[in-house]
């Protein structure tokens, strides 16, 4: 069924193979469970849900500080409202394309389902790049991209939200040109600044979220987190809040990483060294290599962090950062649990490997979802008119990551006792969203 099925995917969407990758994966889950079921396939809901409801792609003309006129593509996937609506973040790195999108917002689908939040799943974004650019550049490309998006989202259609180089400041610029444009003050998107709608702890989530469940999934294994070494890629808002709450719980991480090469910090990135990263990274916009200058340790250009020995590893900058042989390193080195910040990190090579190790294996759609529930929180306190406290909202969060891993462990325990998180997370998410289909009829 499975080769079949994807035969047809890969014939319709030729080159996105970001896309067929994780199409396969959550097919691949869901074989068994759509035999035992067999009123999701008669109603075709597997060919339905890989098809997004919509695409939109548009053109994004803008001027740099020379003057010069610059072209960018913009897009946003509409691809499933059958339990809210559309969700997911917005993209603005040089390699984004449809495949790329498109693979995200399938995922999110799933992930928003775990949630156990009304949202619908979504993502768009650009192949803008926004390293290097000024602040006024920054902002005349955002303008841009919402002079044209704003058609198309709402507090109750689609509710973007921050990715890979779309944090604070592009999510300020976007709002702004919404609001002018639309003439209305709503939660139109998530990851705002707090005196504007924004939500305590947004931030945080998704980080914090990917420890929360690291740490839950250790609990089956009577495992404490403390004194354990991490390794953490990425050096973005994700790596910085995981890093963050690590060493709130006692572990101690030693590596960051961005597009250019990783740093070791054998001593463990504690809060004060964490502060000049997000200084570096949020403000100044600079390379982690500055990072092994000012506190002396090693830099290693144009590797990835996975050949230090560690006890748990943490991917939170992008996908396919681990591969097969990444993954044999990790394991034969000792690392026992794999909680995922970034989206679809490892290969499908490298996740076989951590499912035959039979490791702690938090895919993405499990262990970042901290990420988009508290969007979903911050949109529940937009409609409300209300702030909830810091502690209201970090406790809602550390509970729905426990409800994640708990679905996890109902649809992914396996007969011997060990949890697949892979099929958990993808049966798990996919029934809420396949039964409200079914239910809304043939949409
Ligand atoms: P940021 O833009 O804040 O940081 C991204 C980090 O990853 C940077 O250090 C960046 O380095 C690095 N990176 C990006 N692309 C590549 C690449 N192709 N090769 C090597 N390094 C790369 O993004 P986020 O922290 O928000 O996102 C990180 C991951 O987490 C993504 O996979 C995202 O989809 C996922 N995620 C994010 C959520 C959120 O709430 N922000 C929610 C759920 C998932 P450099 O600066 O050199 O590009």
């Amino acid at each position: 069924m499975v080769k079949e099925f994807m035969e047809k995917v890969i014939q319709k969407n030729p080159g996105e193979v970001e896309f067929h990758q994780a199409v396969r994966e959550v097919v691949e889950s869901l074989e068994p469970f759509l035999v035992k079921n067999p009123q999701y396939t008669k109603a075709k809901i597997l060919e339905r849900i890989v098809e997004p409801e919509r695409v939109i792609m548009f053109r994004v003309p803008w001027t740099n500080d020379k003057g010069e006129i610059q072209i960018n593509r913009g897009f946003r996937i509409q691809m499933n409202s059958a339990i809210g609506p559309y969700k997911g973040g917005l993209r603005f790195h040089p390699t984004v394309y449809l495949g790329i999108l498109k693979f995200l917002a399938f995922e999110q689908v799933f992930k928003n389902s775990l949630t156990g939040l009304p949202m619908g799943g979504g993502k768009g974004g650009s192949d803008f790049d926004p390293k290097g650019k000024s602040d006024n550049e920054v902002m005349r490309f955002c303008q841009s991209f919402m002079t044209e998006l704003c058609r198309h989202i709402g507090a109750d259609t689609d509710v973007p939200a921050g990715d890979i180089g779309v944090g604070g400041r592009e999510i300020g610029y976007m709002y702004g040109q919404y609001k002018r444009l639309r003439n209305e003050f709503t939660g139109v998107l998530t990851g705002k600044g707090l005196a504007w709608g924004g939500s305590l702890i947004r931030p945080e989530a998704t980080g914090y979220g990917a420890t929360f469940l690291a740490i839950e999934m250790l609990k089956t294994r009577n495992i404490s987190p403390a004194g354990k070494i991490c390794a953490v890629s990425g050096s973005g808002n994700v790596a910085q809040y995981t890093i963050e709450k690590l060493t709130q719980l006692g572990a101690k991480a030693v590596t960051l990483s961005d597009s250019n090469g990783f740093i070791h910090d054998p001593a463990g990135i504690d809060a004060k060294k964490l502060e000049f990263v997000m200084e570096l990274k949020n403000v100044r916009r600079g390379r982690i290599k500055e990072y092994a200058d000012k506190f002396n340790c090693d830099y290693y250009e144009g590797k990835r962090p996975w050949g230090i020995k560690c006890d748990m590893a943490f991917p939170s900058a992008t996908q396919n950062e681990i591969d097969k042989q990444d993954a044999e390193t990790l394991v034969k080195n000792g690392c026992m649990c794999v909680s995922e910040g970034a989206n679809m990190p490892s290969t499908p090579e490298a996740v076989e490997v951590f499912l035959k190790g039979k490791i702690l294996y938090g895919p993405g759609k499990a262990a970042n979802a901290g990420g988009v529930a508290t969007s979903g929180l911050e949109m529940s306190q937009n409609s409300l008119r209300l702030s909830w406290t810091r502690e209201e909202v970090e406790k809602r969060l550390q509970d729905i990551m426990i409800n994640i891993h708990d679905t996890c462990v109902k649809y992914g325990k396996e007969s011997d006792g060990f949890v697949n998180y892979v099929n958990g997370a993808n049966i798990g998410g996919f029934v809420k969203v396949a039964d409200a289909m079914l239910a809304q009829g043939l949409v």
